[in-house]
């Protein structure tokens, strides 16, 4: 599996070698260039991709579950408009979930969040701010982050979030090294939906469906208006085919708070 210290650790003996050869014989500048652009294709590839564990662990989907359940998870929330109607259908549906918030969205709607923790759903750690410049923060700055919105959650409802998921899913030496002192897990997913982008609901709906198997981690936003009818059809689909949704630290068996 390609993890980040392996691939930095190769390039470099790759580098070493080439420098070792280039003492023999002329070695183009252009070789040079080619390793770094390769070790960067792979480094990026690798951050932007949360199912690749390519800095750090996460936890993405439970593979080889017996049982048919599927944890479906909401990023970006609260959200005044979108996240009561998404409550109400989980409810209808028996269904539980996870949430990821985002703190300053947190401080807007703090009435919200209790609704979510009083309906049996977890709730997770998604940043305070989620800048568009998260990624480029360094060590502190994303502590400070996450401290934040732990602090908001710990106001509200007196427990301590144990689960934190990036925004955008990236990754990098940053939040790996600011996640090893919060201790918090890392939530990612299998299925993204792409209800971001996407503005047809069956072409959302059916990208979802045709990769379920039991144990997958589905995402999804409480921030969009197109996510509750799509969540409305998933339901039922997990209705019919005897699918059960959970929480994520039930499906993997973990503690959502300390
Ligand atoms: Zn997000």
């Amino acid at each position: 599996m390609l993890k980040f210290k392996n691939i930095n650790g190769l390039f470099i003996i790759l580098g070493l070698a080439l420098l070792l050869c280039n003492t023999f014989i002329t070695v183009p500048i252009y070789v040079f260039i080619a390793l770094f652009f390769c070790w960067f294709i792979i480094t990026s590839i690798g951050s932007f991709n949360i199912t690749w564990n390519y800095h750090l662990e996460a936890f993405n989907s439970k593979k080889n579950h017996k049982e048919k359940q599927i944890a479906i998870t909401f990023d970006d929330g609260p959200n005044s408009d979108f996240t009561p109607k998404i409550l109400d259908l989980l409810k209808k549906h028996n269904a539980k979930a996870t949430f990821f918030c985002i703190g300053k969205q947190i401080k807007n709607h703090p009435e919200i969040i209790k609704q979510i923790s009083a309906a049996g759903h977890s709730i997770g750690n998604h940043t305070y701010s989620h800048a568009q410049m998260f990624d480029f923060y360094g060590k502190q700055k994303v502590i400070d982050e996450i401290n934040k919105t732990d602090a908001l959650i710990s106001s509200i409802l007196n427990k301590k979030m144990n689960l934190f998921r990036p925004p955008y899913g990236v990754t990098n030496r940053a939040i790996t090294k600011a996640l090893k002192q919060t201790r918090h897990h890392v939530i990612g997913w299998n299925i993204r939906s792409l209800d971001t982008v996407k503005t047809d609901e069956k072409a959302i709906l059916d990208r979802i469906i045709k990769n379920i198997t039991p144990g997958s981690v589905i995402l999804l936003h409480d921030s969009k208006e197109i996510t509750v009818r799509v969540l409305e059809q998933l339901l039922l689909f997990l209705q019919e085919n005897d699918y059960q949704a959970i929480t994520v630290d039930a499906l993997f068996n973990i503690e959502a708070y300390a």
